[in-house]
């Protein structure tokens, strides 16, 4: 069983967040890193399938350094 409704018991960071393969929105977060730039990096597992995300959270008043060239 893959549906699992009204199950809004646990509050996930990154809202929105589904995994691509089954749509799972629950994922245990196996890794944290600190970038240079500011942002942080998180990779997650899902906790239905093991498929793996990678994420990166921007903090807030981020600016963008891709578009300096
Ligand atoms: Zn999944």
């Amino acid at each position: 069983m893959e549906q699992m409704k009204g199950g809004e018991q646990e509050k996930e960071q990154a809202k929105g967040l589904e995994c691509r393969r089954c749509g799972c929105r629950h994922f245990y977060v196996t890794h944290t890193l600190q970038l240079p730039d500011g942002r942080i990096k998180r990779r997650r597992v899902c906790r239905h399938c093991g498929t793996p995300i990678v994420t990166f959270e921007v903090p807030l008043g981020y600016v963008s350094e891709n578009a300096r060239k």
